[in-house]
């Protein structure tokens, strides 16, 4: 158990709803202590839902969703420990208001929060230099900083905030040290990037893992509470709908993986062709070469997973099904 006993919280605590039942907010909705924040007026390009979690020592997740809101916990120092529940931008483009506050995430992803030379080797290959100066792009024009991570975290670990205890549950794939939340007394599971999207899960850096991503899904798949939440949704599942968007965004690897063995039964074709279609993305998707950067690498793990399984093999510069 990790508890967040800092000292005495500013007096300007009181400034922010304090009510004991479940209710939607202005900014989102309440369940117990644990408020979800949705990324509603945000102007910032990178955003994700963020949670706050009220209590003696105030917990604030992925702090990337209204502006306004945030930059208000801020301004009144309510928050003294800052959460992220991994090292992507969009879940950490708030982190920079909160000037002395701790910051928290799973071990694995800390580094890559705390100083950006540890970040570019998580997401950029030798050969991605139009993302690699796209990122630097975004994180100048949105003021993405680094932020020591001070409290290292691993699954299994609890934070207590006085009156709600995070759960610690390491969901690596999406990136290595990628969590979901449980909180125990408004009985909600947090699952971040397991966001449950139509267009499915996101492997598309060096550091993502598919095989990984798989067992963190069926993990997730595993605990059983009244409300669910991802982070890139207005939206609270219940226990029966949060089960069957999960089996279907599950499915996508194996949809992903049957489109390019199809694509590749009709002709041997080189990367770029195989690429030409719509395997992660819809066809049309593609003119976004941001989409189309990301289906390539996608597209690429899958592709070694097959060769390594001898369904695909090489010739030359060709991709052909064995
Ligand atoms: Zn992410």
């Amino acid at each position: 158990m990790i508890c967040l006993h800092y000292g005495e919280v500013q007096s300007r605590k009181s400034q922010v709803c304090n009510l004991n039942v479940n209710h939607e907010t202005d900014n989102g909705i309440r369940f117990n202590d644990v408020e979800i924040i949705w990324a509603r007026n945000s102007k910032e390009f990178l955003f994700s839902n963020s949670v706050l979690i009220h209590g003696a020592d105030p917990v604030l997740v992925d702090p990337s969703a209204s502006f306004t809101y945030i930059s208000s916990l801020a301004e009144a120092h309510y928050v003294k420990t800052v959460l992220n529940t991994h090292f992507h931008g969009d879940h950490r483009s708030l982190n920079q208001l909160f000037k002395g506050a701790y910051f928290a995430s799973h071990a694995a992803d800390a580094d890559a929060i705390s100083e950006f030379k540890h970040y570019a080797k998580m997401v950029v290959d030798d050969d991605t230099a139009f993302y690699f100066d796209w990122i630097k792009q975004v994180f100048a024009k949105y003021h993405i900083v680094d932020c020591p991570v001070s409290i290292k975290l691993k699954d299994g670990d609890v934070l207590d905030t006085g009156s709600e205890k995070i759960n610690i549950i390491h969901i690596p794939g999406h990136t290595p040290g990628h969590i979901a939340l449980y909180f125990e007394k408004a009985d909600l599971l947090y699952t971040s990037d397991i966001d449950l999207t139509p267009y499915g899960p996101w492997y598309a850096n060096p550091c993502s893992d598919i095989e990984q991503f798989k067992q963190s899904i069926r993990k997730i798949k595993l605990i059983s509470c009244k409300h669910y939440v991802t982070s890139h949704a207005e939206r609270v599942y219940d226990h029966e709908t949060f089960l069957n968007k999960l089996d279907r965004y599950y499915l996508a690897f194996e949809t992903r993986r049957f489109k390019i063995i199809e694509i590749l039964k009709t002709s041997p074709m080189e990367m770029h062709e195989l690429c030409s279609h719509g395997i992660v993305y819809k066809r049309a998707a593609l003119t976004d070469p941001l989409k189309a950067f990301f289906q390539f690498k996608m597209v690429a793990k899958h592709l070694k997973q097959l060769m390594d399984e001898g369904v695909v093999g090489q010739d030359g510069a060709k991709y052909i099904c064995v």
